[in-house]
């Protein structure tokens, strides 16, 4: 779970792409910050640059593949 100290950074907003499952290698849109689906690691991921495969934890069976979801989107302008 990603931690926050200043509740005023953040806010809640209904976005599609908040829904997206990524597979590793893939390039989302957004930068922020994203969770595996499977184990719960998170990472900082920018826009145009892949998603790890590597420096990632094996996963158990029961864990099943590597699925990163945007948990926190970072504003740009
Ligand atoms: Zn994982």
């Amino acid at each position: 779970m990603a931690w926050y100290k200043d509740g005023t950074k953040l806010e809640k907003i209904d976005d599609a792409n908040f829904d997206k499952i990524w597979k590793p290698g893939e390039t989302p849109p957004d930068n922020g910050i994203y969770e595996c689906q499977g184990c719960g690691d998170e990472i900082a991921s920018n826009k145009g640059v892949k998603l790890p495969t590597q420096n990632h934890s094996q996963h158990s069976p029961a864990e099943g593949e590597i699925r990163w979801k945007m948990i926190v989107c970072c504003e740009n302008r």
